[in-house]
């Protein structure tokens, strides 16, 4: 491959142009690998950021690809419906929590959260509300990387405090400190509750990542603490968006994070893994009321149409993904995983540089207490058959749910031996 081209050429996920890390030549991917251009496999601890939960060229969504492509890769959704674009929506209003009904269809993450903003603002306009305009989001959280989402991420680890002036300024309460299997007392919440009350007359919505915290700290909190959240939203009547692009589909124990603590959100974003790490697609859904009032409103319809809506091929490979995973034991997959990622990973809790070690369903962190050398760390990584992208302290893995007990012990073995050493 021109690597040379490459770097000086592309640009790579926050990358340089000037001084780039060295990237990885990737050939093809099977299983829970990816192989190297030389030959080598390496366990892919990231299954390629939470999208590839069945592992990689997977007959089930190949075959459904291909099918589709034989009928149609894409038509415009602008007066213009198809079957996979309807299964898929059937398929999502019947697994996320039960008052979800509308759905819009997004082409990536970041562009669904902006929809999800832009419904809960549309909302407030139809009831004659525009001044209710803001949002409440949490310390910690990441929401994405254009301008909406960004103004909704944690202003110091959302990565985007470069462009604190060009966004709007929402407000943001302290991260939950109750831990997951904590409960939430009054004083734990508190602060958000004060800044409710306070802004209440300008607060659209809440906007957080349920249970898990991901790029903005890889942080795991209460269930308690987000049915206060909930609790909170209907006392004040501020709409409730959970963003689970991350967490949806499984990862974190449940099919849907806000599943741990039994509640629905009012407006709900999935992405990363909908299409089984395949395609890019991301979907907002919303309760009949959001919708309704949001289409009774001064401008009737919701102002939002991407070219690659409900794109055909997406769609068809979601259905297929969803299928799949619903017809095999992924919650006992998803408990085997975090059950290995506690045991084998404990050790390094008494390593020096290590801070804390956490695991949630298919989720396992070491959190280190230094910045990590990610070049460093991820030679040392490939040297033993595993690919991670460590994170500032953060080393942190979330496999394929399919993978084997000899692969994922050759995973958490090397991350015991690099981190049990630095
Ligand atoms: C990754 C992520 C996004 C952004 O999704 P993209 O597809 O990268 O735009 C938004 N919210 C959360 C919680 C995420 O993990």
């Amino acid at each position: 491959m021109d690597l040379d081209f490459d770097r000086n050429h592309i640009w790579h996920p926050y990358s340089s142009l000037i001084d780039p890390p060295p990237v990885y030549p990737i050939a093809r991917a099977e299983g829970v690998r990816i192989y190297l251009e030389d030959g080598r496999g390496l366990i892919d601890g990231m299954s390629s950021w939470w999208s590839a939960l069945h592992g990689y060229k997977v007959p089930e969504l190949n075959d459904a690809m291909r099918a589709q492509i034989e009928k149609m890769s894409h038509v415009m959704f602008g007066g213009l419906t198809h079957q996979p674009a309807i299964d898929l929506c059937k398929k999502l209003v019947e697994i996320t929590p039960a008052p979800l009904t509308r759905v819009f269809l997004a082409d990536s993450g970041s562009v669904s959260v902006e929809v999800a903003i832009k419904m809960a603002l549309q909302y407030w306009h139809s009831q004659g509300r525009s001044e209710k305009d803001k949002l409440l989001a949490l310390r910690n959280g990441y929401h994405g990387d254009t301008f909406g989402a960004m103004a909704a991420c944690d202003p110091v680890t959302g990565m985007h405090h470069l462009f604190a002036g060009h966004l709007t300024q929402h407000f943001f309460a302290p991260a939950p400190r109750p831990k997951f299997d904590q409960p939430c007392g009054d004083a734990d919440i508190a602060e958000l509750r004060q800044l409710i009350e306070a802004h209440q007359a300008e607060l659209a919505a809440v906007i957080l990542e349920p249970i898990v915290q991901g790029a903005g700290g890889m942080r795991f909190y209460s269930p308690d603490y987000l049915r206060r959240v909930r609790a909170l939203c209907d006392e004040y009547d501020l709409l409730l968006i959970a963003d689970e692009i991350a967490t949806g589909f499984g990862r974190s124990g449940r099919l849907f994070a806000c599943e741990h603590a039994g509640i629905s959100p009012d407006i709900l974003t999935l992405g990363k893994a909908l299409t089984g790490g395949t395609m890019t697609l991301a979907a907002a859904l919303c309760t009949d009321r959001v919708a309704e009032g949001i289409c009774r409103g001064e401008a009737g319809v919701f102002m939002h149409g991407p070219t690659f809506m409900g794109n055909p091929l997406a769609c068809a490979v979601a259905s297929a993904s969803i299928d799949l995973l619903l017809a095999g034991p992924w919650q006992q997959r998803v408990a085997a995983i975090e059950n290995h990622l506690h045991k084998a990973l404990a050790p390094l809790r008494d390593s020096n540089a290590v801070a804390d070690v956490r695991a949630l369903g298919a989720i396992g962190v070491v959190e280190m207490r230094e910045p990590v050398n990610m070049m460093q760390v991820q030679q040392a990584l490939i040297e033993r058959g595993v690919w991670l992208r460590p994170f500032g302290k953060l080393v942190y893995t979330m496999p394929p749910y399919v993978i084997a007990e000899q692969d994922l012990s050759q995973l958490t073995d090397a991350m015991v031996e690099v981190l049990g050493n630095l």
